[in-house]
């Protein structure tokens, strides 16, 4: 056990807290309430990290393109994020496809009962199967949604695109409107993520509405690093190793403290704790064009049905959140993942803004790119098998965290803050309100 700190300390740091991404940010929470000493170092000049948003020309530009959080209710039990401020999208998802677009959503049931005549008449005009196969997926996701997780996770698990068929939704549904939307909530094209991680997704879609934060993505870590003690985060400094009692940094030097909890992204883990497992990642670039009049009026998630552009999915942001753009412009906000996303950006703006046009039924080629961000690593694989509770404690005083150790996603990287929270203070005999059962040892 390492021994314990006086209570309640303000000006020592007890716990250097690598990152301020909203992991580090969850666990500096976390151990400041328990009444240690936090210092978080951040090496940008922000905190957030791949929930940072650019301010440009009067536009927030988020560089993760954050709309597919659906845990809303979770997110604002999250300490920090009780006032968060959440835009909703609207129902289900938009598909587009062969000129058309379908929307498939839960049942809210307000569709009024679908008869057989009904049915085959929208089959015989829509190339998605009209109002039966809509029905099919509402009462699919009306399933999932009541599924207790436990009965989730006891299926087989195996890679997503090997789990498509056995959903009981007809081929041609499970093509243009599973695989293009489990496809953007895991940021996968090839659909390699493990089918449980998949169906907890599908799950949370299924329950809730999409939201996006109102001011951008980086509202979330702003509440958060805000409700921590004044000073605790400094932004700019990097650390360069890190051991269970120093931190040494590229501006300051070496930090003393007693404990610390490396709360980087996996390759920046992996190089400050030598033999941590460096994942997969999925490559995305997020693309903000404006326009000048909306191309649509309601801010829907539509994803391409036909999977014949780089585009994966898109929304207009402004239609969820008038605070993206300035006045009288509109933002539009794409995604592009797999191979694509790689593509020189010329090239790619080029193909998008054609794609565009077609997903919005529109003239897109006037179209202007106000930015565009490009992470080759920004989404760490969740290849089945797939350990939602991957370890955070390397050995007494160190520890490691982030969404790397738990799912890929703002909610995985805030439980695995706590996560490893928890486990510094078992090792400091201190009390905790969230201890976890196991921590066994990082690799
Ligand atoms: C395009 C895209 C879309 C996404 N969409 C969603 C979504 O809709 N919903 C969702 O739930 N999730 C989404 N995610 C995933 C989500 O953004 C991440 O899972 C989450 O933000 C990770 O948080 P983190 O704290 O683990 O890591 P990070 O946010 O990467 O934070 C790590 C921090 O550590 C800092 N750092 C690194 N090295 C050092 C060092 N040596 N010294 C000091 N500081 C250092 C970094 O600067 C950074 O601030 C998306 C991700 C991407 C890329």
């Amino acid at each position: 056990m390492l021994s314990s700190p006086a209570r309640h300390s303000t000006d020592r740091t007890d716990v250097i807290v690598v990152g301020a991404g909203v992991a580090g940010l969850a666990a500096a929470r976390r151990l400041t309430d328990a009444g240690l000493g936090v210092t978080v170092l951040e090496a940008a000049p922000y905190v957030g990290g791949r929930m940072s948003t650019d301010k440009v020309d009067g536009f927030r530009l988020d560089r993760t393109a954050h709309f597919l959080t659906p845990s809303s209710a979770e997110l604002r039990r999250t300490p920090g994020l009780e006032k968060l401020a959440l835009r909703p999208l609207s129902h289900g998802v938009l598909v587009r496809q062969g000129g058309r677009s379908q929307r498939f959503a839960e049942s809210r049931g307000a569709r009024g009962p679908l008869t057989a005549a009904r049915a085959l008449a929208s089959a015989a005009r829509s190339p998605l199967g009209g109002a039966l196969d809509q029905a099919r997926v509402a009462s699919f996701l009306n399933r999932l949604a009541a599924m207790p997780a436990e009965r989730v996770l006891a299926r087989p698990e195996v890679p997503t695109a090997q789990a498509l068929g056995t959903r009981g939704l007809p081929s041609r549904t499970v093509e243009c409107f599973l695989r293009p939307l489990l496809t953007a909530l895991l940021s996968d094209p090839e659909l390699t993520t493990s089918s449980r991680c998949a169906d907890l997704a599908l799950q949370a879609f299924a329950r809730e509405r999409l939201s996006v934060p109102t001011g951008g993505a980086s509202t979330v870590p702003e509440l958060m690093a805000a409700a921590l003690p004044s000073g605790t985060v400094r932004t700019g400094v990097r650390a360069v190793s890190a051991s269970t009692t120093s931190v040494d940094t590229a501006e300051h030097g070496q930090l003393a403290c007693r404990a610390v909890v490396v709360a980087t992204g996996a390759r920046a883990a992996a190089d400050l704790l030598p033999g941590l497992r460096l994942p997969a990642f999925h490559p995305t670039t997020v693309l903000h064009h404006t326009a000048d009049a909306p191309p649509m009026a309601e801010p829907a998630l539509v994803v391409d049905g036909d999977r014949q552009g780089p585009v994966s999915h898109t929304i207009v942001v402004t239609a969820a959140d008038r605070s993206r753009a300035p006045h009288g412009r509109t933002l539009v906000t794409s995604v592009v993942l797999g191979d694509a996303a790689s593509e020189p950006l010329t090239t790619l703006d080029k193909a998008a803004r054609a794609h565009l046009g077609e997903l919005y039924g529109t003239q897109a080629d006037g179209w202007q790119l106000v930015t565009a961000h490009h992470d080759p690593e920004a989404v760490p694989a969740m290849r089945a098998p797939h350990d939602r509770r991957r370890p955070v404690r390397v050995l007494a005083g160190l520890y490691v965290c982030g969404d790397h150790r738990d799912t890929s996603t703002v909610q995985g990287a805030i439980v695995s803050g706590g996560r490893a929270a928890s486990a510094a203070l078992r090792d400091f005999g201190l009390p905790d309100a969230g201890t976890p059962a196991a921590l066994p040892t990082a690799a």
